[in-house]
């Protein structure tokens, strides 16, 4: 059985990690840790790297045939026993500089743009929409992948196009629509809305397109729940509202405005957000987290 340290570390994120398993295969590591207005917290949350890697799982194969993806094996003998069910065994892409976003819904960063300048990303969008709202047809809005610390930043199709190329700008648009579109659907049905999603894609040796990365967890997601959807108003966000709500209430002591670290946690908020993974995993798969590996 293999274990971690016989493969080297050769990139490490915010929240997950990047091993090397031979030339052709990486193993990509998901931790517990948990992000939260723009920063790292001191406190994980248990098993979220297992429910997020089982998200992608899910994905995955339900995209399968939409779109060539990276996933060779979420459990054999190469995944050590320390990270079993939150690590994938995935194969070694050459990744395009690109975060490839699909909108259907106005929010973050979206908004902004579109306050300021009534596009997102080069895309005109009608007068009067408001934070939350549904956009008439989804829209892929690139970002550029920025330098650890700094915010991506959001580009217009052109740009993408000088960056990569035409054709390859093309086929990632497209995908990232197509799958949007089917992941929101089958949301849809499952009382959850999928406002946006941020996916990468990587090319194969022989210039094959591949999906990479992790796809439409809640951490490169909006999920929002339908039942609580209202227009005009920031949305409640599936799975990290307790943690916000409790950092920016009183009990938590915080000041977000003076840029100090976060406190951390309590326990009944970690229960509480670990519960709310476990859910949203189960809500929107329809399947058992207990039957997860591991
Ligand atoms: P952060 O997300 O914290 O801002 P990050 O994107 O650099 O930082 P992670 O998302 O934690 O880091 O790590 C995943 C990294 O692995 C990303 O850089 C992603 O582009 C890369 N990656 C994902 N899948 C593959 C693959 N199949 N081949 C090569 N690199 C990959
Ligand atoms: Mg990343």
């Amino acid at each position: 059985m293999a274990t971690l340290a016989d493969y080297p570390k050769i990139a490490a994120g915010k929240v997950r990690e990047l091993h090397a398993i031979d030339d052709e295969h990486l193993l990509l590591v998901a931790s517990d840790r948990i992000s939260a207005y723009d920063f790292v917290l001191d406190t994980p949350i248990p098993d979220k790297g297992r429910v997020l890697t089982a998200m992608s799982v899910f994905w995955f194969e339900l995209l399968a045939d939409l779109v060539p993806n990276h996933l060779v094996s979420a459990d054999d003998n190469r995944i050590p026993a320390e990270v079993r069910g939150r690590a994938l065994v995935v194969r070694r892409l050459s990744m395009l500089p690109v975060e490839a976003v699909a909108r259907g819904y106005l929010a973050g960063s979206g908004t902004a743009d579109y306050q300021r300048t009534g596009a997102v990303c080069g895309i005109a969008l009608p007068e009067g929409l408001v934070e939350g709202s549904r956009l008439p047809e989804p829209i892929f809005t690139p970002a550029t992948k920025a330098a650890l610390g700094e915010h991506d930043e959001n580009v217009d199709f052109a740009a993408v196009a000088a960056e990569i190329g035409p054709d390859l700008a093309e086929r990632v648009r497209d995908r990232t629509l197509a799958l949007y579109t089917r992941a929101a659907a089958h949301a849809h049905e499952r009382g959850v809305i999928l406002a946006d999603t941020k996916v990468e894609f990587g090319t194969l040796a022989d210039g094959t397109v591949v999906l990479g990365d992790e796809v439409l967890t809640p951490d490169s997601s909006r999920y929002w729940p339908a039942e609580t959807y209202a227009p005009g108003r920031a949305q409640a966000s599936f799975d990290k509202q307790y943690v916000r709500d409790w950092l920016t209430s009183p009990a938590s002591g915080w000041d977000r405005a003076a840029d100090t670290p976060p406190p951390p946690l309590p326990e009944d908020v970690v229960a509480a957000t670990r519960a709310r993974y476990v859910q949203a995993y189960e809500q929107v798969t329809g399947r058992k987290f207990a039957d997860w590996i591991g």
